[in-house]
């Protein structure tokens, strides 16, 4: 594992949701999970990838020439593209007048990251807020994790966030906590099942990981992506939120379900699987919480 470099697929800057106060969220490519509601799709596989905009193309054909591999063609129905052929070069980005094109992910070095944060610190040090390690999985890319937060934390003072989705080996967890602030540690579903039914995988893991969150009193807010006729039922609120009574894990925030990354599906050859037919029972989530004892934000309130 590389420690000083690692795949990245977007850096946003003033964000207000991943943390206390107003903070860059770095967001790290290659995720083990493959939830059908992932509203940054892109950020799922472990190499850079090409995104095709379909809706937004002119069906100019400026890409075509420009491609080495032969992938892209016209046809009577525009430009086409074969997958199998693209070797993510990225080199049809740039002749594209309608920029319906992106090519999402690129190799960054701790050094590049530190020098592009560094330049909100005021903002930082005036709100509280700090950087975000986010993805995709961070915890994938776990030696530059750790390196990146090490020199955040430890040599510029700030404020850190592990934004994780839990999948990870412990010793790569516990490795990164001396430089993590807080943990946004999401759990997708309580049943194991359900959980490998919406996600790819089991839930055993991520609740090991944190169950020893909880009883190292490492501080950390439980996420629940709220997904409709997914995990909004009662049964589910009620067992998480025992399992967080029992682990000593007292903070949950709730995030709603949209259906923002339909399009990013669409433009990576992907299907999108989930079409919610309703909204999810957030008022509910948050009463049957609450009531739980436990202390409950709900996003974008
Ligand atoms: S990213 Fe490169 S290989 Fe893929 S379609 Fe574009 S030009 Fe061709
Ligand atoms: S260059 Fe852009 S607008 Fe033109 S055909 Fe290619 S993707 Fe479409």
């Amino acid at each position: 594992m590389d420690s000083e470099r690692g795949l990245i697929f977007d850096i946003q800057h003033f964000s207000l949701h991943d943390g206390p106060g107003v903070r860059s969220t770095v967001f790290f490519k290659g995720c083990p999970l493959s939830c059908a509601w992932c509203s940054n799709p892109e950020s799922q596989q472990g190499t850079a990838e090409l995104l095709f905009f379909r809706t937004v193309c002119a069906g100019c054909g400026s890409c075509v020439q420009s491609c080495p591999n032969g992938a892209l063609s016209m046809g009577e129905e525009g430009v086409s593209m074969r997958r199998d052929l693209c070797a993510h070069c990225g080199a049809c980005v740039a002749p594209c007048p309608r920029d319906a094109r992106s090519l999402s992910g690129r190799m960054m070095s701790v050094g590049e990251l530190v020098e592009e944060v560094r330049q909100h610190w005021r903002i930082f040090m005036q709100s509280g807020g700090g950087v975000t390690c986010g993805g995709g999985e961070a915890l994938r890319q776990g030696a530059f994790l750790r390196t990146l937060l090490e020199k955040l934390h430890e040599e510029l003072g700030l404020h850190t966030c592990l934004d994780t989705c839990g999948h990870a080996p412990w010793s790569v967890l516990e490795s990164v906590l001396p430089y993590t602030d807080l943990v946004l540690f999401d759990i997708k579903h309580m049943d194991d099942k359900q959980h490998r039914k919406g996600t790819g995988l089991g839930n055993r893991m991520i609740l090991e990981n944190a169950a020893r969150l909880g009883r190292l009193a490492v501080r950390t807010i439980i996420r629940l992506p709220l997904i409709p006729g997914f995990n909004d039922d009662e049964d589910n609120l009620r067992a998480l939120a025992a399992f967080m009574r029992n682990n000593e894990l007292p903070s949950v925030e709730l995030l709603p379900y949209h259906a923002f990354g339909a399009s990013k599906h669409e433009a990576l050859g992907k299907v999108y699987t989930l079409r919610a037919r309703r909204k999810p029972h957030s008022q509910k989530a948050e009463d049957i919480l609450r009531a739980s004892g436990l202390t409950v934000e709900v996003a974008g309130r």
